[in-house]
């Protein structure tokens, strides 16, 4: 389902007739009350309220916002370009990030994988990795909640994936119920990956780093490298975020051999998961 979009302010571009010179005259002298008001809201450290000067923010639309990423995102920002020509100064020259993460309270988007859309990954008796994802998402979802963050519980193909902005997304999934009785190295354990084509390659490196050392850490599990398939490197949430957002997928343990801890201990994965949430957003070492 599209979200539905609002309108924006048209910029001079869209005069066409006449009337352009007076409503370039007219914007210069709202973009210079905006920069005044932004000059004393700032002296006095006030924050600027944005929302009666800014235009809407609109679904799909680049964000031009100066701020480096979601670690020095504020809401709100205003710049303008000392540089300004009348043109230009009436350009959107003042501009706000969108769905912008909080300066202090970290937003943290859980994807609980599977939910809303398929069955995932199915056992012979009917254990459905949907539920085993659910199970361990709403649990993480409240111990992210009682350590203050702000948390969004999302689905696989949720209508508020499409350009999502938040200090970080983790997507929770569990790997395929097949005994694969010959394999070698035994099909037990978990994984975690980050686009391939990353935006912010060092902040996911860090997270991937932080979530796998956390994880196997509380839960004795190891490593599974060499099931880490385009199917996690290229998952589809990754390309429909907002590229800025640090994101990563979890394989929390094969439904087969990590049925016990799966099942019987959702509570400890959830833990573990969030162990390596708290390590990104608050800069741990990762030894
Ligand atoms: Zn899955």
């Amino acid at each position: 389902m599209a979200r539905q979009r609002v309108s924006h302010v048209k910029g001079p571009t869209d005069a066409t007739d006449g009337s352009g010179s007076l409503i370039v005259r007219l914007v210069v002298v709202i973009a210079c009350v905006a920069a005044v008001g932004a000059m004393v809201y700032r002296a006095r450290g006030l924050e600027m309220p944005v929302a009666s000067v800014l235009p809407a923010p609109v679904e799909g639309a680049p964000l031009t916002t100066s701020s480096p990423g979601p670690a020095a995102g504020s809401s709100g920002e205003i710049t303008v370009s000392p540089q300004a020509s009348a043109e230009s100064a009436a350009l959107p020259s003042i501009v706000a990030p969108t769905l912008s993460p909080s300066a202090q309270t970290p937003r943290v988007g859980i994807v609980s994988g599977h939910w809303g859309h398929d069955t995932g990954a199915e056992c012979e008796d009917g254990l459905l990795e949907v539920d085993v994802n659910l199970d361990i998402a709403t649990q993480l979802v409240q111990i992210l909640l009682s350590r203050g963050y702000e948390v969004d519980l999302l689905q696989e193909f949720d209508a508020r994936l499409h350009g999502y902005y938040a200090d970080v997304l983790v997507s929770i999934h569990a790997d395929s119920c097949q005994p694969f009785p010959d394999a070698n190295p035994p099909m037990s354990g978990f994984k975690v990956a980050s686009v391939i084509d990353s935006s912010v390659p060092d902040e996911e490196m860090r997270l991937v780093t932080c979530m796998a050392r956390r994880y196997a850490d509380r839960t004795g599990m190891y490593y599974h490298a060499s099931t880490v398939t385009p199917d996690m490197t290229q998952y589809h949430t990754f390309y429909e975020i907002d590229p800025r957002t640090p994101a990563a997928i979890i394989e929390t343990g094969f439904m087969w051999a990590d049925r016990e801890i799966l099942t019987q201990q959702p509570g400890l994965i959830a833990q573990a998961i969030a162990d390596g949430i708290v390590c990104f957003l608050a800069g741990e070492e990762t030894p």
